[in-house]
This record gives C-alpha cells, sequence and structure tokens, in this order.
C-alpha cells in the first residue's frame, strides 16, 4: 500500500467544479490582482478567526515580513523567534533588517518555551514571533505577560494553525499581528503562492494594506516605503470557496491524529504529540519523536509510507546564521527534536484503512526491533 504524504488531489476533486468556475470568472471579469474575490475571502477569514482586519497577500514568507515591517522593527532591533520552526519565520525579522534571536522549545508542546524568554531579551529587544508550530497554538498568556512587562510587540505566525484555538478563541488576533501562510500543503492552501496579515488594531492593518501596495493609498501617492505583497485574484478565488470547507478539514485531520494516538500509544520507544488541555491543535502536522527515527524512517519508506522531517536542523545551527555565533548545545531540546522528529502522514483525506496501516507499519518496526534485539529491550527495563 503506498501512503503519500498529504494528497492534493484527493482534496481538489470534490471542489473541482466549483473552483473551476470561480477561476473562469475571475478570467471573465480581468481583475487579476486583489479584487471582490480576495476581498470577500479577506473578510470570511477574518470573521472565522474573529479579528478585526485581514490583509491577503502575496506569501507567508512576504506575510511574516510585512508584520514586523508594520510594526516598525528595523535595523539594531532584535527579534525573539523560536530554533525549532521553519526558517521563513526568521527572515521576517532579516528582511527588517533587524537579528533574530533565537529562543529553544517547550519539550512537550514543542513551542516556544516562555521560561526561557527574558534570559534572550535585552533594551533592543522588540518583539516575540510566537510560532503555532504544527497546529498548537504558543502558550500565549504567559507570552502577553513577557511582551508586555518589557513593552515588546507580540506576534503571530500562524502559517500551521489556521482555526486553531486559545482558551476557546481563534488564534490570529491573540498577539498585535499575525501573519498566515496559504502555502498548497497548509491547512489552508491557494494554488500558488499566498498569505495573509491579521490584526485587531486599525492603525497596523492601515499600514500593511500601505506597504502591500507600494506604501500608498492613493495611486501614485507614495506615504510610506512599500512594496507589491499583493494577493493575486485566483488565488482569494480558490481560497474564497476552500474556507468553507476548513471546519471539516480541520475535524478530519483531529479524527486523524486520534486514531494514530490510540493506535501508538503503548509502542515503547516513542513519544506522540502533546495538546495542552486548553488549546485546539489543529494538525497541520503529527510529529512523533524516537531515538530510531532514521531506521523507522528508512522502514516506512520500504512498507510505501511517506514521512517528512520538521525540522532536521533548527534555524541557530544554520548556516545561514552562523555570523550569529551560536553553537551545537545551545537550545538542546530543538537539537534533539531535529535528530528525532518524524512527521507521519497527515491530510484530512485519510481513509481509515490508510490511517491502520501507517499505525500497524510503525507497530511492525518496534516489534520487529523488539525481537532482533532483546537484550537491548532487557537492560532499558534495567
Ligand atoms: C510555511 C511557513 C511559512 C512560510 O509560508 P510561505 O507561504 O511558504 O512563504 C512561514 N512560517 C511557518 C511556520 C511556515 O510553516
Amino acid at each position: 500500500m503506498k501512503i503519500p504524504f498529504l494528497d492534493l488531489k484527493a482534496n481538489f476533486k470534490p471542489l473541482r467544479e466549483e473552483i473551476l468556475a470561480e477561476i473562469t470568472d475571475v478570467l471573465d471579469n480581468t481583475a487579476y490582482i486583489l479584487g471582490p474575490k480576495v476581498a470577500k475571502f479577506e473578510e470570511q477569514f477574518a470573521a472565522m478567526h474573529q479579528v478585526a482586519y485581514c490583509a491577503a497577500v502575496s506569501s507567508g514568507t512576504d506575510a511574516n515580513h510585512l508584520a514586523l515591517w508594520a510594526l516598525g522593527i528595523g535595523p539594531g532591533d532584535e527579534v525573539i523567534i523560536p530554533a525549532n520552526t521553519f526558517v521563513a519565520t526568521a527572515w521576517g525579522a532579516t528582511l527588517c533588517g533587524a537579528m533574530p534571536v533565537f529562543v529553544d522549545c517547550d519539550p512537550r508542546t514543542y513551542n516556544i518555551d516562555p521560561t526561557k524568554i527574558e534570559a534572550a531579551i535585552t533594551h533592543r529587544t522588540k518583539a516575540i514571533v510566537a510560532v503555532h508550530l504544527y497546529g498548537q497554538p504558543a502558550d500565549m498568556d504567559a507570552l502577553r505577560a513577557i511582551a508586555n512587562k518589557h513593552r515588546i510587540a507580540l506576534v503571530e505566525d500562524a502559517a500551521q494553525a489556521h482555526n486553531a484555538t486559545y482558551n476557546g478563541k481563534p488564534i490570529g488576533g491573540l498577539g498585535d499581528i499575525c501573519s498566515f501562510s496559504f502555502y498548497p500543503g497548509k491547512n489552508l492552501g491557494a494554488y500558488g503562492e499566498g498569505g495573509a496579515v491579521t490584526t485587531n488594531n486599525p492603525d497596523l492593518a492601515r499600514k500593511v494594506r500601505m506597504i502591500r501596495e507600494h506604501g500608498s493609498e492613493k495611486k501614485y501617492y507614495h506615504e510610506m516605503y512599500g512594496t507589491n505583497y499583493r494577493m493575486e485574484a485566483i488565488q482569494g478565488a480558490v481560497l474564497g470557496v476552500k474556507v468553507g470547507h476548513l471546519n471539516d478539514w480541520t475535524e478530519n485531520r483531529r479524527r486523524v491524529a486520534s486514531r494514530y494516538n490510540a493506535g501508538l500509544k503503548n509502542v515503547d520507544g516513542i513519544v506522540l504529540p502533546f495538546e495542552a488541555a486548553n488549546v485546539k491543535h489543529v494538525y497541520h502536522l503529527y510529529v512523533i519523536q524516537t531515538e530510531d527515527r532514521d531506521a523507522l524512517a528508512q522502514y516506512l519508506n520500504d512498507k510505501g509510507v511517506s514521512t517528512g522531517l520538521h525540522y532536521p536542523v533548527p534555524l541557530h545551527l544554520q548556516q545561514c546564521f552562523a555570523h550569529l555565533g551560536y553553537k551545537k548545545g545551545d537550545f538542546p531540546v530543538s537539537e534533539q527534536l531535529g535528530e528525532e522528529c518524524l512527521s507521519l502522514p497527515m491530510f484530512p483525506e485519510m481513509t481509515d484503512e490508510q490511517i491502520e496501516y501507517v499505525i500497524s507499519s510503525v507497530v511492525s518496526f518496534f516489534e520487529e526491533q523488539k525481537s532482533a534485539n532483546p537484550a537491548k529491550v532487557e537492560s532499558a527495563v534495567i
């Protein structure tokens, strides 16, 4: 049996007619950039996340940059960023000319560890970027308390967490400003590049819209520096259809996760995802941890099960940040995760048969290991 890591064809098939009609509408009306379909999607997306303003943009990476740009972050500033995340989280700060300052993650949630942030704050620190990693909201109450105490901004990177909630409230309006990605493989994906910035702050919302449009509100009058970070109309049309299905897809991701949890909970040698009591995790990724990561990945691959690594090298050990002077050992939790994480197939359309096949493949790997190496098991017991 072949199990893909995600199945975008299965996702497109039931939406095909509706999406083609919407795209055709864009082509017929020739408003190819922003326009009414993007505006309507922005309204739907803001309402879903109970946030006042949403600006659709050209990618999640651009949204990261735009969020920090609108906050006025620039050269000489420092921005706190988790070491365990996708590199794009750090581009927001670097593209503004600021310096990323990395912080280790919590060993259970894998999100930034609030207890380690204050040691990294200096008089230059201007913001904390909280990533809701793998679909689980970061510890926003603790982060808000730190941000308020030091009078710095709190930014959410929700690229992996559309529709997630924290204390019953949707993410997206919990910090001062938030970025989303609609990369095709995300929980809500466009058919190309796409992203969004959300905020409850009217001043920031106005700046985001201006920067997205060459620093202007009125055509050819440029109030501030800006760029072109506009969303294409075709992506807005696609997202306008897809956003109506996001609740169902989220529930299906949670169904897959709970089946995985039930099927794998008695397997010795793996750590399953932890879901904090006050959040709704939306399982962009289902990440397990095991010392036998590479062997398990190979075994699953041989059985036809595709897996992923999120992320094998924490940001502080990336070559592009070598000049910042971090070294191995600085962030042990992120480093261990880099060596031991393995993402199992996760997509809303997964059938029970596919889920069971992944579970039985993981179980048989550990059973075969036990029988091949009983001494190891005995010494582990002692
Ligand atoms: C995907 C992702 C981004 C970047 O989004 P793009 O749309 O691919 O540019 C940023 N941050 C995180 C955490 C992501 O997972």
